[in-house]
This record gives C-alpha cells, sequence and structure tokens, in this order.
C-alpha cells in the first residue's frame, strides 16, 4: 500500500499513529535525513480516504526535503498528518497522545504548525515530547512561523514580478489570492501595505469578511479565484490546485504563493511553462516559516539572522528563473534537481573520514 503509492519517493519511514481513546488517526513521514533531524509541519485536515491521508503526508515530506536542502539549513523533510477536522475534533488530550507519537521516534521528527494547527496546539503536543518547535514561550522560542512564511512570500511574488513582468513595484497590479488563514491574510497585509488590487477566497466566510474588511479586498467565488483576471495568482490554501484540468483557466502570468505541493503531478510544471506562465516553486517561496522554526531547533534564535535567510529567497528564486530559461526547463524542473543535487552531496561520505 505505502511502498506501491505513486507517492511513495524511497521514504525512510512512515508511522501510523493510534489512540483509540482520543480518536487519534495520525501518519507521520520521514523522507530523508542526510542533512539533519526531520522538521515539517503537522497538518489536521478532514481526509475522505485514508489513501488521500497517506498521499498527502509522503508529497509534503519529500517537499520538505526539498525545502530545508534549498534553503541551506541542517534539516532533513518530514511532514505529519492528523486525519480530522480542526474546527471541531480537536482536543487537549488528541494532542498529547499525538506527541507520544512523535516522541517515539526519538528526535527523528520535530513537528510544528501547519493547516489547521495552531501555536497552542504544538505547546499541548509539547507535553509530552520535546521534538517540537515553533513555541512560543520558552529559550529559544520561534513563535509562530507563518508571517515569516507571508514575509518570504511576499519578497518571492516581487522577485517573480519583475522578472516576468518588468514590475519593481506591486502597485496597482490584481494579486488573487486563495485560502485566508495563517499565510494567506499575513501575505494580504504585505500586499495591501504595496498597494496591490486584492481578490481573495476562502472557504470559510469568516475568514473572507475580515481580510475585505481590512484591505478592501473584493471577495471571489472560490471555485472561481484560480481563474479570475489577475497579475499574480497567490494559492495560500492545500495543494494540486496547478493541474490539467485548472491550467487552461488561469489567466495570471506569475503563480506564486504558499501552499504546498501546488502541482498536482510534477509533469505539470512543464504544462505550466508552456502555457507561458512563471511558477515560483512551492518550497523555495514558502521557506520562510521553516527558516523560522530551524532558529529554534538549534536553540540559537536570532531574528536578524532569520530575517537574512528569508531575505535570500527572492534571489535563489530569480536564480532558478534565469536558469529555467535559459534552459528552457520548467522552474519546478530545475529546483528539483537543484534539491536533489544538494541531498545527495549529503549523503555522500566524506573523503576526509573514509580515509581515516
Ligand atoms: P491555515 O489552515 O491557517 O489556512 C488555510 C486556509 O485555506 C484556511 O482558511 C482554509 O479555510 C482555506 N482553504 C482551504 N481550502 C480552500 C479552498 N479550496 N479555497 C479557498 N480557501 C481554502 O493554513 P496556513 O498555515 O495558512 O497554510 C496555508 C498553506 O501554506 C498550506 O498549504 C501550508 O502547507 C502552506 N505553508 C504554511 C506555512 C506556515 O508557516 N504556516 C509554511 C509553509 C507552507
Amino acid at each position: 500500500m505505502v511502498f506501491e503509492a505513486p507517492d511513495f519517493d524511497n521514504h525512510e519511514l512512515v508511522l501510523f499513529g493510534r489512540d483509540e481513546a482520543t480518536g487519534l488517526k495520525a501518519i507521520i513521514a520521514v523522507h530523508d535525513t542526510a542533512l539533519g533531524p526531520a522538521c515539517g509541519g503537522c497538518r489536521m485536515w478532514p481526509y475522505a480516504t485514508e489513501a488521500e491521508a497517506v498521499s498527502d503526508v509522503l508529497r509534503l515530506s519529500r517537499g520538505m526535503s526539498y525545502k530545508n536542502a534549498m534553503a541551506g539549513l541542517p534539516l532533513g523533510g518530514g511532514k505529519s498528518v492528523i486525519i480530522g477536522d480542526s474546527r471541531k475534533d480537536k482536543s487537549d488530550d488528541l494532542f498529547r497522545a499525538f506527541g507520544r507519537v512523535v516522541d517515539s521516534l526519538g528526535g527523528r521528527y520535530i513537528a510544528a504548525e501547519d493547516v489547521g494547527i495552531t501555536v497552542a496546539d504544538v505547546h499541548t503536543m509539547g507535553q509530552t515530547t520535546r521534538h517540537v518547535a515553533g513555541l512560543s514561550k520558552g529559550d529559544a522560542a520561534s513563535g509562530d512561523p507563518s508571517p515569516f512564511t507571508a514575509y518570504g512570500i511576499y519578497l518571492g511574488i516581487k522577485a517573480a514580478v519583475r522578472h516576468k513582468l518588468g514590475a519593481d513595484s506591486l502597485k496597482g497590479l490584481r494579486v488573487a489570492v486563495q485560502g485566508l488563514g495563517n499565510v494567506g491574510s499575513n501575505l494580504c497585509r504585505h500586499l495591501a501595505e504595496e498597494g496591490a488590487v486584492l481578490l481573495v477566497s476562502d472557504i470559510h466566510a469568516d475568514n473572507v469578511a475580515r481580510i475585505v474588511d481590512q484591505y478592501g479586498a473584493t471577495s471571489v467565488d472560490p471555485a472561481l479565484i484560480h481563474a479570475v483576471e489577475a497579475d499574480v495568482f497567490a494559492p495560500c490554501a492545500l495543494g494540486a490546485i496547478l493541474s490539467e484540468r485548472s491550467l487552461p483557466q488561469i489567466k495570471a502570468k506569475v503563480v506564486a504563493g504558499g501552499a504546498n505541493n501546488q502541482l498536482a503531478t510534477d509533469s505539470v510544471g512543464e504544462l505550466v511553462r508552456q502555457a507561458g506562465i512563471l511558477y515560483a516553486p512551492d518550497y523555495v517561496i514558502n521557506a520562510g516559516g521553516i527558516i523560522n522554526v530551524s532558529a529554534e531547533v538549534v536553540q540559537a534564535y536570532d531574528r536578524d539572522a532569520v530575517m537574512q535567510s528569508v531575505e535570500r529567497i527572492p534571489h535563489t528564486l530569480t536564480d532558478i528563473f534565469r536558469r529555467a530559461d535559459q534552459e528552457s526547463r520548467a522552474t519546478s524542473a530545475v529546483a528539483d534537481q537543484m534539491a536533489r543535487e544538494r541531498l545527495a552531496a549529503a549523503r555522500r561520505p566524506n573523503l576526509a573520514q573514509v580515509a581515516e
């Protein structure tokens, strides 16, 4: 079932965690620890099937390996999912039970926030394991990663707009933001501050109302947000928004947003290129949060160093865009190759050590 799954990519470990008393059903996937302990968020989502949850955690954890490698962090790639509705199924006991599952890996996986999981939830997990990050209290606490993620995405959108549209400012540009949670709402703040025209959607009306109210954004039907007339489409909800089906409907010339796994399959990257759309590879543009979390993991939180590292994201993206142009390849293919090369280099035995 897992070894044959289409999204299985020689993951080092996949762990299924169950706690009957709290109803916990969780899966942890550790993709690659060549660079360090696997670190990545925990997602709580009401998956329709177990297979969907397995596919998500496999793809997300591979994405974390690539993300951490591209951001130059001493961390491997891992991710976890809890099957459940974050608006209905949360309890402290559930998160403590999940913490015990994380703890059983002895630090090989470090959990943080992702869709449906708040800083408070991570603190509760931390009652049963010390292998959590993204905390708001404690010596090296780095807090909610989302503002850092959003800031990196904002800078990444500017780099993509400069490359594709030749514009130095977002003022007056139409940006369609899908998903107004932790990342999307923080991103809207940066975009509004620069004078972008915001078109927004979320499946929860209260989230939309808040952004419309705060920034004068225009609300768009969630089923149509990807297809709206816009200069930039910024997916900040769930994955697989770029597919053979959605692509012909997208009018924006730049797709750059925070959602993980935006490509439904790897091969869609080339179709995006052929459609004349510049795609900012998701795991490169959305690395700001893990950069912030990593500073907590290495026990040396330094906000200035974190910001400097986040501010390198647009430069990494511009390198990818240029290389993709030169080689007539998809930006996603170029980024994947760069990430895989970094992982392979980390796996190669150190020649000096071999000689000893
Ligand atoms: P969140 O749960 O706070 O927000 C997600 C939002 O998307 C919710 O408001 C939800 O209602 C909305 N949504 C879901 N399906 C939708 C749809 N079809 N159309 C419109 N809206 C929809 O999660 P988040 O932390 O903001 O994360 C958003 C995305 O960014 C995820 O893909 C996540 O993996 C990725 N990401 C987050 C971080 C971070 O720091 N939080 C870091 C890197 C990547």
